[in-house]
């Protein structure tokens, strides 16, 4: 750790850096910056920098403002759309008390000690998530809309597709910062694209995906365009989802993976989706956690609707991807990109370790389309459904200790409270929908 530090500095001298943004994502999943001279450097890497705490939103009260940052080196990175000459560079932070003990606010925290926990029974967590977003036009004032010129699809590379050149400086520029990209394509709703990148463990990911977004919102406005990871922007066509696919290993090997059993996955991989299904209702409140969320949680728009795993088909909640081998790995299909990354991997990974724990026997997959299976027969293979608004998600929340014991206390108080007041003003507010379908009709 102290060599990383020297790095960091010698790093920071050589490339002529003049700023540092010491960035850290809040309760809600919003990246902070506190910006710092390269004077300040040393000093912030001793974690000694101090910022007031009760200037964040549901971070701590004013009795308790006083925080410190203590900066991850391994997270040291230039901002390549800044300036070469007098260049910025960010290092994301854990956040500490005064006292010298972690922070129990601090989302990264919440993941570590998730990580933890799998590093006690002998597991690294890998991570590799699907981003999809929105890229829309900005109007003649410079504020975003909703408005998409592009009429291409899926995997389309005509020259209409007015966001691909957008695309395409996002994904060189996050290549700049060390991501790995395996994939990039126009998603299904006009306007929407994808970006993968290479899997990793999960708190390397939960920072990726934290940078990543950074990356597509600069970088989109310097092509004129608003980016949003809002969950479901328009109505009538595909939301923007964030799959999160996911594998354990030990010893280096992929603990998913077993030739001997059926479909070839691991007594451990069958453990951790019963872990996963059995608390899916709760991980929703995390993974998908704004009233916007549930509007993408609905058939036909190749989002999840049914609590159901599967290795054939793409309609289920967890889907096991075909390859095997070191590829091994499930993927879940409800997460959206409004989460908190830090979070939701915790709620998810804490999930699959109570599975393994457990030994939680996940129900038989499922290989028909649910979607077209009636309620009936759904209810004779047992068949649930996610929640389908924000509020039962939170109740169903409120009910699991175990989701509630991966977020901790403090953030469990603090996002409850968000969320409820969240609900509640969207719940008392007249919808456009409301009007048309009412005024006249009563
Ligand atoms: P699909 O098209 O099947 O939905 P993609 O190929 O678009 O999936 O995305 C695959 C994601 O899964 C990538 O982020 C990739 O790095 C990740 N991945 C691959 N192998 C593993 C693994 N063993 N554990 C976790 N993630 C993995
Ligand atoms: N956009 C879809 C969703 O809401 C996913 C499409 C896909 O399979 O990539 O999850
Ligand atoms: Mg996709
Ligand atoms: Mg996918």
């Amino acid at each position: 750790e102290l060599m990383k530090r020297e790095e960091v500095l010698r790093r920071a001298r050589e490339e002529g850096v003049k700023f540092i943004r010491l960035q850290f994502t809040d309760i809600l999943g919003v990246l902070k910056n506190v910006a710092i001279p390269i004077d300040q450097l040393e000093k912030a890497l001793n974690g000694e920098l101090m910022f007031d705490g009760s200037s964040i939103e549901g971070f701590v009260r004013i009795e308790e403002s006083d925080m410190y940052l203590r900066p991850d080196p391994r997270t040291f990175v230039i901002l390549p759309w800044r300036p070469r000459e007098g260049a910025v560079a960010r290092l994301i932070c854990d956040v500490y008390n005064p006292d010298g003990t972690p922070f129990l606010g601090d989302p990264r925290y919440a993941l570590k000690r998730v990580l933890e926990e799998a590093a006690e029974l002998g597991y690294t967590c890998n991570a590799g998530p699907e981003l999809e977003f929105f890229l829309f036009h900005l109007d003649e004032k410079g504020q975003p809309t909703t408005i998409t010129h592009d009429q291409a699809s899926y995997f389309d590379l005509s020259p209409i597709d007015l966001g691909e050149e957008a695309r395409r400086e996002i994904i060189l520029t996050l290549e700049k910062m060390g991501f790995e990209i395996e994939a990039s394509h126009h998603e299904v709703a006009p306007g929407q694209h994808e970006i993968d990148f290479k899997y990793s463990d999960a708190l390397d990911v939960a920072d990726k995906i934290m940078t990543f977004k950074m990356v597509v919102r600069v970088i989109a406005q310097r092509h004129g365009l608003h980016a949003t990871f809002m969950p479901k922007p328009l109505y009538g066509v595909n939301g923007s989802g964030m799959h999160t696919n996911l594998s354990l290993s030990r010893n280096g090997e992929n603990a998913f993976y077993d030739p001997d059993r059926p479909l070839q996955l691991s007594e451990v991989a069958y453990y951790f989706i019963g872990g996963i299904i059995k608390h899916i209702k709760a991980i929703t409140a995390v993974t998908n956690p704004t009233v916007n969320s549930y509007k993408r949680l609905v058939p036909g728009y190749e989002a999840p609707v049914y609590i159901a795993w599967s290795c054939r088909n793409r309609s289920p909640l967890i889907r096991i991807p075909a390859k095997r081998g070191p590829s091994t790995r499930i993927e879940l299909r409800s997460p959206d990109p409004s989460c908190n990354p830090y979070l939701a991997l915790a709620a998810i990974i804490k999930a699959g370790l109570d599975g393994i724990k457990n030994k939680i026997e996940p129900p038989p997959p499922v290989d028909r389309n649910i979607y077209e299976l009636s309620a009936e027969e759904r209810k004779a293979l047992g068949i649930d459904c996610l929640p389908g608004s924000l509020i039962e998600a939170l109740q169903e929340l409120e009910k699991d200790e175990v989701i509630k014991e991966a977020l901790g206390p403090h953030i469990y108080e603090k996002f409850m409270e968000a969320k409820l007041k969240e609900w509640h003003e969207y719940s008392t507010r007249v919808h456009p929908w409301e009007i048309e379908t009412y005024l006249v009709r009563y």
